[in-house]
């Protein structure tokens, strides 16, 4: 069918249909070690693609999201949180033209720094590192692909491109960026980072906050006469109770949270179109070079998930249920941070050479190699090398 001509004026697409905002593959920045091109697929397919075969992507199955695995198995981990903020940032990527397989890649490699035990080991791990430049697992994971993945013959980590890095960097202090040449450079400049890198960091509120809900009903520490003093959540079941009277709880559930997510998708989608074409930005450098970020929800629509946020902070992740067993992983983390940090010789060999590598050039590099080997336990490996190390009852 033929299209008219206003029509054509308002789509305004590269050859490979994507908006002039998004990033290009073949006009990446590049990778740190030069190669070839892929010959079947573009790279940020490439980078996508190597994260999902790395070992550090296995370990997020048995990683904790809030939920210590072996409390359900239904509960998301930091595997299939990863899987749904891709899906929802792969809709929204398409919605606005951006670059799906590059949204797609850095979703997947987001939480790949996460310490076990959520957000209680990373602050744990973060006050053993204390006098050792800190442990932050944004940072650990921008490590884990440049340095840590050893499986290839040319170079050490997974050598992405300067895009996926970028968007897997979400945050960093302007010291830290100092040392991180070209990738820290928006941070100390106060620029943006591409619109995909944007989009992954909001599709990941957007997936965290509603499975949360999800996984916090069905552990029973939240109830939705709880959550009808959230806005959004309030909102969206009226509408599924209007339309399915009598409807079972599981399913008003499930129809709830998906007219939330619907709800926060298409606001951002809408709102997000409507900045982009009011800047008018004609390159990923453009979008750099913005002083704020483009890819955003509507105030009232930022004031609700706000909102949401808040009761989940109050009501589940300080729940004292969930602070019991945070507690405890905190303490466990300790131990094995004090234990490394006196013997080297309790880590595994490779391990025990890796600190001596970076000790070399690093006067915190022994206390560094410590932190990467108890970063990248899964929650059953770090409980198994506690018990391996202080259950005295193992010795009879
Ligand atoms: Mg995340």
């Amino acid at each position: 069918m033929p299209v008219s001509p206003e029509v054509t004026a308002t789509i305004s697409t590269t050859a490979s249909g994507l908006a002039p905002w998004a990033c290009d593959p073949t006009r990446s920045r590049g990778r740190a070690q030069t190669e070839a091109a892929p010959r079947h697929r573009s790279d940020f397919q490439r980078d996508r693609d190597r994260i999902v075969h790395s070992s550090a992507f296995r370990r997020l199955e048995y990683k904790t999201q809030v939920f210590i695995s072996h409390e359900g198995d239904l509960f998301r981990n930091r595997l299939t949180h990863s899987l749904e903020v891709a899906q929802i940032g792969r809709s929204i990527a398409r919605a606005l033209r951006l670059n799906e397989d590059l949204v797609e890649a850095i979703a997947l490699a987001h939480d790949l720094g996460h310490t076990p035990f959520g957000h209680a080991g990373q602050h744990a791990l973060n006050a053993c590192m204390r006098e050792h430049g800190g442990f932050e697992h944004n940072l650990q994971s921008l490590r884990i692909v440049d340095l840590l993945e050893r499986h290839y013959a040319d170079f050490d980590g997974l050598n992405l491109t300067f895009e996926t890095r970028e968007g897997i960097l979400k945050h960093c202090s302007p010291e830290k960026a100092r040392q991180l040449g070209e990738i820290g450079v928006r941070f100390l400049q106060k620029e943006q980072p591409s619109l995909e890198a944007q989009l992954a960091n909001v599709a990941d509120e957007i997936a965290y906050n509603n499975h949360d809900v999800d996984d916090g009903l069905r552990s029973g520490l939240l109830t939705m006469d709880s959550l009808a003093e959230v806005t959004l959540f309030r909102e969206c079941r009226e509408t599924v109770q209007a339309r399915y009277p009598g409807l079972d709880p599981r399913r008003t559930q499930h129809e709830t949270v998906r007219r939330m997510i619907d709800a926060l998708v298409g606001d951002l989608i809408e709102t997000s179109q409507a900045t982009i074409d009011q800047r008018r930005p004609q390159s990923p450098d453009d979008v750099r070079r913005t002083g704020e970020p483009l890819i955003r929800f509507s105030p009232e629509m930022a004031e609700q998930a706000r909102e949401l946020k808040a009761f989940l902070r109050e009501n589940l992740y300080h729940h004292h249920q969930v602070h019991g067993v945070m507690h405890k992983a905190r303490q466990l983390i300790h131990d094995l941070f004090s234990a490394f940090e006196a013997d080297p010789r309790l880590m595994p060999e490779n391990y025990q050479r890796h600190a001596e590598e970076i000790a070399a050039h690093d006067p915190h590099g022994a206390q560094r190699a410590v932190a990467d080997y108890i970063a990248g336990m899964t929650d059953r490996h770090a409980i198994r090398e506690h018990h391996r190390l202080f259950d005295l009852g193992t010795l009879t």
